[in-house]
């Protein structure tokens, strides 16, 4: 039986480990936090991402715990007048053949995990990762301590500020792109009634913008909001920030956006970083996946879903047989191309949302197709290739 070792249990090491060790694969997740980590709030999954978790036995249980989206919704945040607005909800189903989610990130892990584990995975908390070695009898984990673990096979799945992207491709210098994210969730019991809509909406306006939707069956909204700035953050899911200074942040805007705010307790504050898209991912039996192959800004809502579809396209290429290390070149091949487009779409729609003026203006004179010309990522017709993929064709 072949033998995995994947460092880290987010969505992409998760999301291996599940797949492979369906696949007859014995699995062992090295996760340094104690235990799968609950943190994070919202992901929006769109249908890319949801046919690969139905592929994985898990979209079922996802959904469970998810929100369906009426719409995509983009309005200017001071006013309210709406710029772009796309239908999601059964049409997204129609148009790209799965559904689109809104999942908190801790149901997400919390159900490849549990799948993952009944599938024969070994998931081990507090595990380290401090680089690999490759060696005669075969890639091996160092973990701090310490302790060395040889396989066939490993994976890289340990997140933006990865270990071994770092040992594959030297230390790096992440750029900071100005910009800090706040996330968090209110519930929705809190709220007036109709205050948030059943919609992914971003409110854009100059130098911050912010997303809000619901989670959990509508229990629970979640939000996004970023902000240019001088100074660096720190990067991570659980770097605490300040209701007041995100309050302050957005004074003046549309009541559904402060009347949300009011509401924040906890809020989870990130800088955005600017990494080299020159990396490579593959050493001998050695790959990288998710953010730890290809970090990108979040403007595209796609980080992970981009991670569950390398899952697919790894195993498959695996699947086909022959030698391990070309299959994840042709691996790496394969996904290239797709990851550093939706990196540069990501790029452009962050600067788009924060344009200066213009917005409620070209919405109003009903100029959608400015705004997909501005915004690549937003228009619904020029979505067809990035919701309309699936990465899992060909596999059982
Ligand atoms: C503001 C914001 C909003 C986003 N919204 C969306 C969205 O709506 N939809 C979407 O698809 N994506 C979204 N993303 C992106 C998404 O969160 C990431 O792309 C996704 O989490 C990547 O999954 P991953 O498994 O590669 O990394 P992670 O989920 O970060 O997991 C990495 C894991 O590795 C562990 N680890 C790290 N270092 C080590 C080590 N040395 N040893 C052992 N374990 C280690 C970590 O503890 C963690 O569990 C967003 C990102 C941001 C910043």
């Amino acid at each position: 039986m072949s033998e995995a070792l994947i460092a880290g249990g987010g969505i992409a090491g998760m999301a291996a480990a599940l797949a492979l060790a369906r696949e007859g694969w014995r699995v062992t997740v090295c996760e340094e936090a104690p235990a799968p980590a609950g943190l994070g709030a919202g992901l929006q999954m769109s249908p890319n991402a949801t046919r690969v978790l139905r592929w994985l036995g898990v979209l079922d249980a996802v959904a469970a715990v998810a929100f369906r989206p009426r719409a995509a919704v983009m309005r200017d945040g001071r006013t309210g007048a709406r710029i772009y607005r796309a239908a999601l909800g059964e049409a997204a189903e129609r148009r790209w053949g799965a559904p689109y989610l809104h999942v908190h990130r801790a149901d997400l892990l919390a159900a490849l995990s549990a799948a993952a584990g009944a599938a024969g995975a070994d998931i081990r908390g507090g595990a380290r990762v401090e680089g690999y070695l490759l060696r005669p009898e075969g890639p091996t984990l160092k973990l701090a301590g310490g302790e060395t673990l040889s396989g066939d096979l490993v994976i890289g799945a340990d997140g933006i500020r990865s270990a071994l992207r770092a040992r594959l491709n030297g230390p790096e210098a992440p750029d900071f792109t100005g910009m800090v994210a706040w996330r968090g969730t209110v519930p929705a019991a809190r709220l007036p009634d109709g205050l948030v809509a059943p919609d992914a909406t971003v409110w854009a306006g100059p130098g911050r913008h912010l997303v809000s939707y619901y989670l959990r069956g509508g229990s629970l909204v979640n939000f996004v909001a970023v902000e240019e700035r001088g100074a660096w953050t720190a990067e991570g899911w659980s770097a605490p920030g300040d209701p007041d200074a995100l309050r302050r942040g957005f004074a003046g805007w549309h009541a559904a956006v402060t009347g949300l705010l009011d509401h924040v307790e906890e809020t989870f504050l990130w800088g955005l970083f600017g990494r080299p898209e020159q990396v490579r991912w593959v050493d001998g039996p050695v790959v990288l996946i998710g953010d730890a192959a290809h970090p990108m800004l979040p403007f595209m809502a796609q980080g992970a879903a981009m991670a569950l579809e390398d899952v697919a396209v790894l195993v498959a290429e695996v699947q086909a047989g022959g030698d391990l290390p070309e299959a994840l070149l042709a691996h790496e091949e394969r996904r290239w191309p797709r990851v550093a487009r939706v990196q540069r779409i990501s790029l452009a729609n962050g600067r788009f949302f924060h344009r200066r003026s213009g917005l409620a203006r070209l919405g109003r004179r009903g100029l959608v197709s400015a705004v997909s010309r501005l915004a690549p990522g937003l228009a619904a017709g020029r979505l067809d290739w990035l919701y309309g993929h699936d990465a899992t064709e060909g596999l059982g």
